[in-house]
């Protein structure tokens, strides 16, 4: 039995009230992926880049297997143009011999002159080019369809790099839109102001074609060119109503047009797939053939999934700064207030620091020319990481090439197959790495939340190590994770408890981190931190027993297999080492800023967490320098970054998959660099445009 499930999604309430539509989707599925397909349409609805919805209708219908037709689903091909005018005159040539060419241009010209974006299609006479509805920009909509095999035919489509959404539900609704007689072909532009692939349906044929019209253009629809002597009301009770069923999408590049409809579906697909072994053994020059033509789709499928990333604001890219310490960088020869900076204590840019650098890089040079194990381990890494086991309190300490390395590294050494991970939810994605590369039991506890911990350890078998993880500070919130109840857990589940200091060294704890702020210290206890933020150098480090040292230089691949970081990181990170040791001033200098930026935010309205507006150091809290300032949409976060960055500010938008859907924000870090008058200036503007 299938269901059909329908989602629709406006703004500004339903869209009979006049609520501006957002969203549509339908397809046609067995029950078992009901769920999931309900939470995916759901998750669209609200975070689609025409705006959030706040109506959603979803409506879930069991059809009757008499009731449903089945028909052949379209060959895909695909061409890309250099300008919109030389795609919609290959439009016409590609419709042309039912259509006439004049009868697409009269119809694409009714579409663009529309006053909005339509949401179904319009009927239009395929000589003529007349339009032949009257539903104004809603148009005729085609309902009730989907593949007969939705997990074969998505198979089918990806082994050809066809994975996009888009492309799987158009080809759908263009496969059943042609199986009508009277509808001789297609054309279709989304509305998507970022989404310029169309495409036309003609004689069997699923054409895609880009760009359709010029990027950042919000109109689009549908037109369908129809027989002029067809009964429309016919028609769109076939295109609304009627159950459809698509087979599997022939494979690309194969001309075999009359056997895609003369043969059952699942036919098609076996034979298919017994032509291209056969061709492969028979003929390799042609299989190289159709290799450089899949892998033209390919392209075309990243650069549809980039555009997808700007659809949601969540496309990334680089920006060049010149810092100048830890408050200020410049770019374009504009000098801007640096807000976004992990060089917590502006020991990048010190003295200190270069001159450390530029020491080692006269004594040994700079590349270390091999691993660790072989011949890359020059002197300073030994006084590196004897300073490290000081500063942490620990037996030994082992250098990495970056807190990355050093968290997959670890995490893959210790864990296997057997064992079983229990991660926070919050953790810093390089821990998510390396507990998906470790191929362990992954066991995902609450935020913070010890009590969850201790239920999950409580359902595990008794054999298999555990491996106990959090971040010590919280790269994205920036609160601090329980660590005497975790490690008591620890001792008590007979775990290892790895903590990510990669915020917290140089940070809390006097800057010896969130071991040292508890007073903690364990041989279950692993601490692993970076040298390349607060540090102000490059590279990851472990702190722990000499048996775990051990166990990590001969087992922890990323360590083994990477040369040596270089004289100038190692000589660096030693000077800013032993300034911790030696010199509290720049981290009290940081915490003075931190609470002076969480009082100035306060008083400007702006929502800190409720622990640093009361300015008190409770048990789980110290004052550490990221500041999320919460926003929710991903362009909003965006839009705000970019008003303070015209204003002199960087400030930078963390939105997903860092951090969790509708939850993104500005992520705001002060350094001890930064002066009370900037710190306020910057909260005031912030307070401005929030
Ligand atoms: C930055 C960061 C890392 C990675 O450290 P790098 O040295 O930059 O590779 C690991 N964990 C956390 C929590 C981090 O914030």
């Amino acid at each position: 039995m299938l269901f059909n499930i329908r989602m629709r999604a406006a703004q500004g309430g339903a869209h009979e009230k006049g609520g501006r539509h957002i969203s549509g989707a339908e397809r046609l599925l067995p029950k078992e992926e009901l769920p999931q397909t309900a939470e995916a349409m759901l998750t669209r609805a609200l975070t689609h880049s025409k705006g959030e919805a706040d109506f959603i209708r979803l409506t879930v219908d069991a059809v009757q297997p008499q009731d449903i037709k089945e028909i052949p689903c379209l060959t895909i091909a695909q061409t890309k143009c250099t300008t919109v005018a030389e795609a919609h005159s290959e439009a016409c040539r590609l419709l042309s011999e039912q259509i006439r060419p004049e009868a697409v241009t009269h119809a694409l010209e009714t579409l663009l002159a529309l006053p909005q974006a339509m949401r179904g299609a319009m009927l239009v006479n395929a000589v003529t080019g007349e339009r032949l509805d009257t539903l104004g920009d809603r148009g005729v909509r085609v309902s009730r369809m989907g593949f007969q095999d939705q997990t074969a035919a998505i198979a089918n489509l990806k082994k050809h790099g066809y994975d996009g959404i888009h492309l799987q539900e158009a080809l759908v609704l263009a496969s059943k839109v042609l199986s009508s007689p009277d509808i001789y072909g297609e054309l279709c532009i989304s509305d998507d102001p970022e989404y310029v692939t169309g495409y036309v349906s003609y004689k069997q044929t699923y054409h895609r074609l880009s760009p359709m019209k010029p990027m950042g253009s919000p109109f689009g629809g549908r037109i369908f060119f129809v027989n002029p002597t067809a009964d429309l009301n016919a028609l769109q009770t076939y295109l609304e109503q009627v159950t459809t069923v698509v087979g599997l999408p022939p494979l690309p590049n194969v001309k075999n047009e009359t056997s895609s409809f003369t043969t059952t579906p699942s036919d098609t697909f076996i034979n298919q797939s017994v032509q291209e072994m056969r061709t492969y053994k028979a003929n390799p020059s042609e299989d190289k053939l159709t290799d450089a033509k899949a892998s033209l789709s390919i392209f075309d499928d990243l650069a549809d999934e980039l555009e997808q990333l700007k659809s949601t604001h969540t496309y990334r890219h680089l920006t060049t700064y010149a810092p100048q310490n830890g408050a200020h960088a410049s770019a374009s020869g504009k000098d801007y207030l640096m807000m976004t900076t992990n060089n917590y204590l502006g020991l990048a840019q010190s003295k200190a620091l270069r001159e450390a650098a530029q020491t080692a890089v006269t004594m040994y040079g700079t590349g270390s020319g091999g691993s660790r194990l072989l011949s890359g381990s020059f002197p300073l890494f030994s006084i590196l990481e004897k300073k490290l086991a000081q500063l942490k309190e620990t037996e030994k300490a082992l250098v990495f090439n970056t807190g990355y390395m050093a968290n997959v590294g670890i995490i893959t050494a210790l864990m296997g197959k057997k064992d079983h991970i229990l991660s926070d939810a919050l953790n810093h994605a390089s821990i998510i790495d390396g507990c998906r590369l470790s191929r362990a039991n992954l066991h995902v506890y609450q935020h913070n939340d010890p009590h969850h911990l201790e239920s999950l350890l409580k359902t595990l078998p008794s054999h298999g190590r555990r491996l106990i993880i959090t971040d010590g500070v919280f790269s994205m919130d920036g609160d601090i994770a329980p660590l005497p109840e975790l490690l008591d857990i620890a001792q008590r589940y007979d775990a290892l408890l790895m903590v990510d200091d990669a915020h917290a060294t140089g940070v809390i704890g006097d800057g010896r981190g969130t071991a040292h702020h508890f007073g903690l210290a364990d041989e279950r206890l692993i601490q692993v931190g970076t040298l390349s933020k607060a540090i102000g150098a490059e590279g990851g480090f472990v702190c722990a027993s000499e048996l775990l040292i051990a166990y990590f230089i001969n087992k922890a691949r990323s360590f083994i297999f990477s040369t040596a970081l270089t004289p100038a990181d190692i000589g660096a990170a030693v000077a800013a080492v032993d300034l911790l040791l030696t010199n509290q001033a720049p981290v009290k200098r940081l915490q003075e800023n931190v609470m002076i930026m969480a009082h100035t935010l306060a008083s400007h309205g702006i929502d800190v967490p409720e622990k640093i507006k009361q300015g008190k150091l409770l048990p789980n809290f110290a004052p550490t320098p990221i500041f999320p300032i919460m926003v929710g949409s991903a362009d909003k976060a965006l839009a705000i970054a970019q008003a303070l960055y015209e204003e002199g500010i960087i400030l930078s938008a963390i939105r997903p998959p860092t951090v969790a859907p509708h939850t993104s924000r500005l992520r705001l870090t002060v350094t001890a660099d930064h002066t009370a008058e900037e710190l306020k200036r910057a909260a005031a503007l912030l307070g401005q445009h929030l």
